[in-house]
């Protein structure tokens, strides 16, 4: 018996066209799970499913924006009666806004504070009916190392990552009973488009956290993935 078989399951990973998204979906595909790729960009999100489709496993694609929740619940919808049912749901979406505090527009805070945090609140609870019904099923939040550090340059990402973490302890305690687990992935620094500024652009700040990585290097999106089928 294969304990990371997860034949038979069926995955949202939302922002699972891209980066650690795109990871996570194809590792919860190759490990057995049918997954539906759900972000904002439909092209990206067909790329993703034909890359799972050509090694063999099923997979959807559907337009998403996380901060609407008439998209969340197609998704969701969409995801019930293409696999008959709804067993994992990976909350990856995310942006980042780059400024110092005092500088950050009203826009910036909330923009952040809206995808990265409350909609990991609708996803979840819209999702709640579905897993329950299923008799159980796993949430994995993507937070980051920034909801335990402090950023000069990221006060709406940490303050949102840090509001991730402990959503996802609320929602665990408050759906064990369910067979309902809830868990929490805090990446540090990963390579995808999100980070390439700093690895393009600002490379003093790129050198100073390489110095300080044991690894002397970023991770790579794919790294996440084993993580994610673990808690799957
Ligand atoms: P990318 O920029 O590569 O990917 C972000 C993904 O989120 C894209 O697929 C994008 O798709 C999707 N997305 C963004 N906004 C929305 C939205 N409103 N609705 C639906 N999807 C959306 O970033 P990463 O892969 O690096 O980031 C993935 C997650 O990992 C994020 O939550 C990030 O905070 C977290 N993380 C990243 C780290 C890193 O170093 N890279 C470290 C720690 C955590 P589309 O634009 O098509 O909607």
């Amino acid at each position: 018996m294969n304990p990371f078989d997860l034949s038979g399951k069926a995955a949202i990973v939302t922002g699972g066209n891209n980066g650690i998204g795109r990871a996570i979906a194809i590792g919860l595909a190759s490990a057995g799970a049918s997954v539906c790729i759900a972000g904002r960009d439909e092209k990206k999100n067909e790329n993703v499913r034909l890359e799972i489709e050509e090694l063999g496993h099923k997979s959807i694609s559907l337009h998403c924006d996380v901060n609407v929740e008439a998209d969340i619940a197609a998704v969701i919808a969409a995801t019930e009666e293409a696999f008959g049912g709804l067993g994992i749901l990976v909350n990856n979406a995310g942006i980042a806004a780059l400024n110092v505090p005092e500088q950050m527009s009203d826009e910036e805070w909330s923009s952040v504070i809206e995808t990265n945090l409350s909609s990991v609140f609708k996803f979840s609870r819209a999702a709640y009916p579905s897993l329950a019904k299923s008799g159980g099923g796993k949430i994995i939040n993507i937070s980051s190392m920034y909801s335990i550090f402090g950023s000069p340059l990221a006060a709406s990402y940490a303050a949102s990552k840090g509001g991730v973490v402990q959503l996802t302890k609320s929602l665990a305690v408050a759906w064990a009973s369910d067979d309902i687990q809830v868990n929490a992935i805090l990446p540090g620094w990963i390579s995808t488009d999100m980070t390439a500024p700093i690895r393009n652009d600002m490379q003093d700040l790129y050198d100073s956290i390489v110095a300080r990585t044991p690894a002397g290097r970023f991770g790579e999106p794919e790294e996440c993935a084993g993580t994610a089928v673990f808690l799957a």
